[in-house]
């Protein structure tokens, strides 16, 4: 099959004997070329463009990974409008969203292309006339879930490949057809027919999920040919400035001072977790002045609609939304894009941070972390369905390992954004290039890496200890304990008899915070929540599934932390301080509780930066 391999994704590879080296001098290009200017109105192509329409003309199969707003559907929208190509016809544009074709098909009517939109709007006799009669469009629209079952839709498909009037298949947002991916539509996976039942018929498949297993699971259910020609390019995106911020209590305060002073008026996208959040974060916002809207799946179609069509007028600037405003928001000046909640992966991360700067102005991305959010997904990733079916083992295993990702990506406190994001896309980038646009080059600290293998024993042992009395514990006692905190709740229940009491008393309290978070993160220390009579739940914390080979083994355990400045041996120099614009400064900390009373929340709403 058709693969991409090691660097080779890093630029523009075609896998055949015929070479798009200079498609300027090819045969399509004139025709290309009067094309973009006179039905498109544009003056020059962007990266990859022409080459992936020249192939498309020559009938090959061809594979498109450009990030979001590099320009995709120019490169199936041309083409079909071409009368130079090996195949001429009908081009079969397959899309997973409504309103995504429809834009499209609205803008493509607006350029008098002839094209036609099947969607279970389209009456049968409508379908009937455009497609059985004598002038047929250039594109046709057609969702999966019409193409999948409906018999005329397969009928008129068939009688097109008999007369040889299927120019291409078309499969935009390709990776909807991969069960890698969060996107994954079921009715995706049956265009792996596509091939056997339509021999001659090119593919083109596009997306914007760079990850390899992604590329090749795509490439072998689409059963590309073995001369497809992919194109990709670095998934770099050099106008958006990346950073994490710690999630304090404040952060709404924190929110609302970043957005007012550097995106006043401005439009941006605040993703947060549940529907409820949404309506809550769009209310305070509302509430203080600025212009935002919530949007999720519990809305109806028209309040979607009404919000979304607010939004790209600018009658509204800001979306509080779940990810399931996502797939097709085509608006160019989205100028931040705020995390709220933990990503669920990586990948859906880049996506949604793709989404600000399309017209390449500068844009910023800011994550609110905060440990306790990953508690919360990894909880929910076990949860079973609403039919009670509880997740498999491995897609359990599949979604905790893309949320750890992007819980090292949040905790690494030195290394390029750009070069953690892209490595995951199997991209390898060069820090320099990143011009300090990402937090961790722009603000370097120094960092201090630690042996903390004795302490991370002992807080093994401790839960050990609780768990074997069938006691329960928090994480916040736990770090009293450690720390050998002299508090009343410890005296009173005579928790400074333990033997581990104390032992952590060395390490910085944000130190110990690390360590007790990284053993939940490799599963060693695992949540359990308990409802109380009162009826809410408590986190307590247990042993995890690898809490015994975490004791057996003899690997050491390290963190990376910012020492605090004049607490810790290596503070940041005035100089690199001073060097800090006022928007961009980490909000304030709150000064930890001195009692060390804390509660288990407290332990993370006050993480280390
Ligand atoms: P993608 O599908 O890759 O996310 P789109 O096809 O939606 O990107 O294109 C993003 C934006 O870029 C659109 O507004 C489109 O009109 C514009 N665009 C695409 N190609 C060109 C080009 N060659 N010149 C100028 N603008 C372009
Ligand atoms: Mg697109
Ligand atoms: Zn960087």
């Amino acid at each position: 099959g058709a693969n991409l391999s090691g660097p080779s994704t890093l630029s523009t590879t075609t896998r055949s004997t015929t070479s798009t080296a200079c498609p300027e001098t090819g045969s399509h290009y004139p025709e290309i070329m009067r094309n973009l200017r006179t039905v498109f109105g544009l003056q020059s192509f962007r990266h990859n463009q022409l080459e992936a329409i020249t192939e498309a003309l020559n009938g090959r199969d061809v594979f498109v990974l450009m990030p979001t707003g590099g320009g995709k559907s120019l490169c199936y929208q041309l083409p079909a409008v071409c009368k130079t190509g090996k195949t001429q016809g009908v081009t079969v544009v397959v899309s997973p969203l409504l309103a995504l074709m429809k834009d499209q098909v609205h803008s493509l009517q607006e350029k008098s292309v002839d094209v036609f939109l099947w969607n279970s709007e389209a009456s049968w006799e409508e379908a009937n006339h455009r497609m059985r009669g004598v002038k047929k469009p250039n594109l046709l629209y057609i969702t999966p879930e019409k193409l999948k079952e409906n018999n005329t839709a397969q009928n008129i498909l068939g009688e097109l490949y008999r007369k040889k009037l299927l120019a291409r298949f078309v499969v935009d947002e390709a990776h909807c057809i991969s069960t890698w991916g969060q996107d994954f539509r079921e009715a995706y996976r049956d265009l792996n027919t596509l091939r056997a039942r339509y021999p001659d018929v090119p593919i083109m498949a596009l997306t914007a999920t760079a990850r390899k297993v992604t590329v090749d699971d795509i490439t072998q259910r689409l059963k590309l040919r073995d001369d497809c020609a992919f194109f990709t390019q670095s998934f770099n995106r050099p106008n958006l400035y990346y950073s994490i911020v710690p999630k304090s209590k404040k952060w709404m305060e924190s929110m609302m001072d970043f957005i007012a002073k550097k995106h006043p008026k401005q439009s941006g996208v605040i993703y947060c977790l549940g529907r409820d959040k949404c309506e809550d974060v769009a209310k305070k916002l509302k509430e203080n002045g600025f212009s935002a809207k919530h949007f999720h799946a519990g809305m109806t179609q028209l309040d979607k609609d009404l919000t979304l069509d607010e939004w790209r007028k600018d009658k509204v600037n800001i979306i509080v939304a779940t990810i399931a405003f996502g797939m097709g928001i085509d608006k160019a000046d989205v100028r931040f894009v705020i995390h709220f909640s933990l990503p669920k992966s990586l990948d859906g991360y880049y996506q949604e941070t793709g989404r600000a700067g399309r017209d390449g102005k500068p844009a910023d991305c800011v994550l609110y972390f905060q440990f306790k959010d990953y508690m919360s997904v990894r909880n929910m990733i076990e949860r079973p369905d609403n039919n009670n079916v509880p997740p498999s083992p491995e897609s359990i295993k599949r979604q905790t390992d893309a949320a750890q990702a992007v819980v090292k990506y949040c905790q690494d406190i030195s290394q390029c954004r750009r070069v953690r994001l892209l490595h995951y896309f199997d991209e390898k980038f060069d820090k320099v290039k990143c011009g300090n646009q990402c937090d961790n080059c722009a603000h370097p600290v120094p960092c201090v890496t630690r042996d903390v293998t004795r302490e991370a024993r002992e807080a093994v042992g401790l839960i050990r200890v609780f768990q074997e009395r069938s006691e329960l514990v928090t994480l916040a006692q736990c770090r009293d304990i450690l720390r050998g905190a002299n508090t009343a709740a410890i005296r009173n229940k005579h928790h400074d008899k333990e033997a581990q009491y104390g032992s952590a008393r060395d390490l910085p309290s944000e130190v110990l915070d690390q360590v007790l978070q990284q053993l939940c993160l490799q599963d060693v220390l695992k949540e359990k929540s308990v409802q109380q009579a009162s009826g809410f739940h408590s986190e307590y914390v247990v042993l995890g599934p690898e809490a015994q080979n975490f004791q057996r083994s003899k690997d050491k355990t390290y963190v990376d932390w910012r020492p605090k400045p004049g607490k810790a041996s290596a503070p940041p120099s005035k100089k690199q301080r001073a060097e800090k614009p006022a928007s961009q400064r980490l909000p304030a900390k709150g000064r930890r509780n001195a009692a060390l009373e804390a509660d288990p929340i407290e332990l993370y709403d006050e993480d280390p930066p």
